[in-house]
């Protein structure tokens, strides 16, 4: 049972008395028993969430209604800042424009998560999916619910961010504690089991994901498991097709580490990659898809029997059609020092599992696209302060307009123009950056940088017969098919490929529509030559 001094707070805010205690004994009545509840005037809502946390309490999710209340929403972030916090309207209220213009404000500042329907009849089982959705999502936030494995490692060591990384990639919750000195890295698995310093792809088979495949025919195989890869076995599985998904790491590509997608067509209140990445993994699942994670393709022929597949093992997979869907890789900082510190205050990539180990803590990230917007609002829950280096003078060409407006709302972000790290420095770990602006350096100390600043293609193993770009992105045709015949490309990995996940969904089932078509002509009996 949990314990009441521990329990997480759902916080309401309205002048109105009797709609508050309305609401109040409908969130009671279903939560009573694992959340405290607080109610308030609109205008005491700072004033009650500074005294909850002087108190040393969590909170959950703060609800608060229009009419004056939206504006203090704003600060609960900086008190509270895995809370989740949404406008209460009611029925038909997006109908009122004045309502409407204030949800669209609110969330364009970053001041709320979400508006939510002021509940109704009872039991209104709309309003509780959207309240267990935000406690989930704050939660998720904190690092708490149930974990699925405990990182047992010195807690800031290259191998700990290895391991995390690897947990996420695969949706398994985690959490982290230090081990004893000189003690090698360890996992122990919610089953009481222990593996010592495991490897990613020992880390994946405990837990029960598919790392080994023997070798077989299918009838598509599809390299990369992001989201034009998901796409792909979803659409390929789901339309009869025997299919076969290979990734060298886990699941979700990319979009797994984005903490938060606002973009893809169903989520208006977004959803984080990791989730999404999973969802799809186990919807092509169910279709009958095979998936091989933590192995890398090395290569890729035509043979009598169809194009064969090889794997860095060794193991051959035959199909009669191949899906590119490999994504691209983060370009590195050429920068002296950086290197020797990569997984050890220095990452790639919004690195979102690295986030609550930088919590109270100074963090740099270079970078001016909306990854890196998206990355400096997660990392601001945590640390102290982002301060986000820019060679340019403005982000307004890189970034989309609400995540700018977002990271002006935001205390704890800075953004330096004309920036740029030109040193790194650190006893095993980064301790400071040498920053450089208009001229003038200057060191400063810095507990993690994080680099986004584009990213390349890896197509170097393909054969020479598919055609690429001068980037080395592949090229691809109307239906997505490649310069080989029988072999066909989606998502980033592709020439003049949009970048956004929607995209690369699409693509992966544009590319299984044209798998159909050069299916059914290579079925078809040529015409005898006379
Ligand atoms: C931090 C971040 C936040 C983002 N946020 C958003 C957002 O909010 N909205 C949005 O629309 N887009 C967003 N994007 C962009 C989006 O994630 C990408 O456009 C999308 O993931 C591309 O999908 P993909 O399947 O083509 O490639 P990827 O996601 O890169 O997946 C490629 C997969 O192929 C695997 N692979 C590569 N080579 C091999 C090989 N030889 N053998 C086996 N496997 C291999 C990789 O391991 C990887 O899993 C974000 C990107 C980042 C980095």
């Amino acid at each position: 049972m949990t314990d009441s001094a521990l329990k997480p707070y759902l916080v309401v805010a309205d002048d109105d008395r009797t709609r508050r205690d309305g609401v109040i004994e409908e969130l009671r009545s279903r939560y009573g028993g694992d959340y405290e509840l607080h109610a308030c005037a609109a205008d005491r809502l700072t004033h009650a969430l500074e005294e909850l946390r002087a108190a040393g309490a969590t909170v959950a999710v703060v609800l608060a209604t229009c009419e004056g209340s939206a504006e203090h929403l704003a600060g609960v972030r900086r008190l509270f800042p895995t809370a989740r916090r949404a406008l209460l309207i009611p029925w038909l209220g997006w109908a009122n424009p004045e309502t409407a213009e204030l949800v669209l404000r609110a969330m364009a500042r970053g001041w709320i998560d979400l508006y939510v329907l002021q509940p109704g009849r009872r039991p209104d089982e709309i309003f509780h999916r959207t309240i267990t959705e935000l406690l989930q999502e704050s939660a998720r936030l904190r690092g708490e619910g149930p974990a699925g494995a405990t990182v047992v490692a010195d807690t800031r060591s290259v191998r700990a961010h290895e391991l995390r990384s690897t947990l996420s990639g695969l949706g398994i919750p985690h959490r982290v504690r230090p081990g004893d000195e000189g003690a090698p890295p360890a996992v122990t698995l919610a089953d009481g089991s222990v593996l010592i310093d495991p490897s990613p792809g020992e880390l994946a088979r405990a837990l029960g994901f598919p790392t080994e495949i023997e070798p077989h025919d299918a009838d598509v195989v599809v390299i990369g498991a992001g989201p034009a890869g998901l796409g792909a076995a979803v659409y390929a599985a789901s339309e009869g097709l025997r299919t076969t998904v290979i990734d060298s790491g886990a699941v979700g590509g990319q979009a797994g580490s984005s903490s938060l997608i606002r973009n893809y067509l169903g989520f208006p209140r977004g959803l984080g990659g990791g989730e999404l990445a999973q969802r799809a993994y186990q919807q092509a699942w169910l279709f009958g898809t095979r998936f091989r994670l933590t192995e890398r393709v090395v290569a890729l022929e035509r043979r009598e029997g169809g194009l064969v597949v090889r794997c860095a093992d060794g193991v051959e997979v035959t199909a009669r059609a191949v899906v590119l869907a490999l994504g691209v890789e983060y370009r590195r900082l050429e920068v002296p020092g950086l290197v020797e510190l990569e997984g050890a205050g220095v990452y790639y990539g919004a690195a979102i599992s690295e986030a609550r180990a930088v919590e109270g803590e100074e963090v740099y990230l270079v970078g001016g696209g909306n990854s890196a917007g998206q990355a400096a609002l997660h990392l601001a829950r945590y640390a102290r302060r982002v301060t986000i280096l820019v060679r340019g003078d403005t982000l307004a060409s890189s970034m989309s307009q609400y995540l700018i407006d977002a990271l002006d709302e935001t205390p704890n972000i800075d953004v330096r123009f004309h920036a740029s790290v030109v040193g790194a420095a650190g006893e095993g770990r980064l301790e400071s950056l040498e920053l450089e602006r208009e001229g003038a350096r200057e060191t400063v100390a810095a507990a993690a940088l994080f680099v986004l600043i584009g990213a390349r293609p890896l197509t170097d193993w393909l054969p020479e017969e598919i055609e690429r770009d001068e980037w080395g992105y592949v090229v691809t045709g109307p239906n997505k098919e490649t310069t080989m015949p029988g072999v066909f490309a989606a998502g980033d990995v592709t020439s003049r490929s949009v970048k956004r996940v929607a995209s690369a969904v699409g693509a992966g089932a544009l590319a299984i529509s044209g798998v159909h078509a050069y299916l059914a002509e290579e079925a078809t009996p040529r015409p005898a030559r006379s």
